[in-house]
């Protein structure tokens, strides 16, 4: 360890113990950092949103673009790894800022951009933040998608298999996870989250049922040597994605029962909704809100014999 990390960790330790959590992340995140994932893929870390870099001398696949005020530290590492920083492919995994806030400068310099069409719609016109009150601004046109879908699962082109597809409201309504199938590396975006509270942005069409399903499809896609990559937290394999889904798999089961009798989201607390669960949450209510609300946009989903 040199002396800026020991001093980095040194402050870390103090600052954290007195900053407000968004000031302690904000220190965190100031520099991003390479974390190996396989071979001929790492993983950029604290650049807001994790950014997957597929390398190769022919050009760099990226699996998002993190936060805007990261992008110029993600060129610098990118220019540094094989590839030299010319990203001919960038998939968004969903609209959220963390994950685009690069997109502008790789839509610059014409990386093609491939992203589920509601994030395209998303990203071109200023949407609503409910949690904030407060609208996002457009971005401008040269960092929106240039190739969208809406439904399946697709196939890039090309020497190895890149395959895509549609993780139907795991997070938000526009998530999709990429494979890189030769190389069996997922990623899964913010379907999974190992490390963080689950989030469900409701408002942005992400419900407790669709990440189920979301999850169910990663682990048919994976198998027990597949590397998974998520939106945050580090690479993880099938075990903690199957940890995960049967996590999942019992909020969504007990919520239901509990929105037919017409709980509140503390009311379900109170009950025991999150009783035994394989981890523990930093914020239950806030997960159980978010996971209520998207129950009530899927009320004609919910009966007995639909399910
Ligand atoms: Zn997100």
């Amino acid at each position: 360890m040199n002396r800026r990390a020991i001093l980095k960790g040194a402050l870390g330790g103090v600052l954290g113990l007195t900053l407000p959590p968004f000031a302690r992340s904000a220190f965190s995140q100031e520099s991003p950092a390479v974390v190996p994932v396989s071979e001929g893929f790492v993983m950029l870390t604290g650049a807001g949103g994790n950014v997957l870099v597929r390398t190769a001398s022919t050009g760099q696949v990226l699996v998002d673009s993190g936060a805007a005020a990261f992008t110029d530290a993600v060129l610098a590492h990118l220019r540094k790894l094989p590839g030299g920083g010319r990203v001919t492919t960038l998939f968004n995994t969903h609209w959220h800022r963390d994950q685009v806030g690069g997109n502008l400068a790789f839509g610059r310099s014409e990386a093609t951009i491939i992203a589920h069409e509601k994030t395209r719609a998303r990203l071109a016109t200023d949407y609503y933040l409910q949690d904030e009150d407060r609208y996002e601004k457009a971005l401008p046109a040269a960092a929106h998608p240039t190739v969208t879908f809406f439904t399946g699962n697709k196939t890039l082109a090309g020497n190895e298999r890149i395959e895509y597809g549609h993780l139907l409201q795991a997070h938000t309504d526009g998530d999709i996870y990429v494979f890189f199938r030769d190389a069996n590396v997922l990623a899964a975006g913010d379907a999974i989250s190992p490390l963080k509270d689950p989030v469900l942005d409701w408002f942005g069409g992400g419900w407790l049922g669709g990440r189920v399903d979301a999850q169910e499809k990663l682990l048919k896609l994976s198998n027990a040597e597949t590397r998974i990559v998520p939106s945050y937290g580090p690479v993880v394999g099938r075990g903690e994605l199957q940890a995960e889904f049967d996590m999942t798999r019992v909020l969504f089961d007990r919520m239901l029962e509990f929105v037919r009798k017409g709980m509140s989201a503390q009311d379900m607390l109170d009950a025991g909704l999150m009783k035994g669960l394989s981890r523990t949450f930093r914020d239950p209510f806030k997960f159980v809100y978010d996971a209520h609300k998207g129950y009530w946009a899927h009320h004609n989903a919910l009966a007995r014999d639909l399910l």
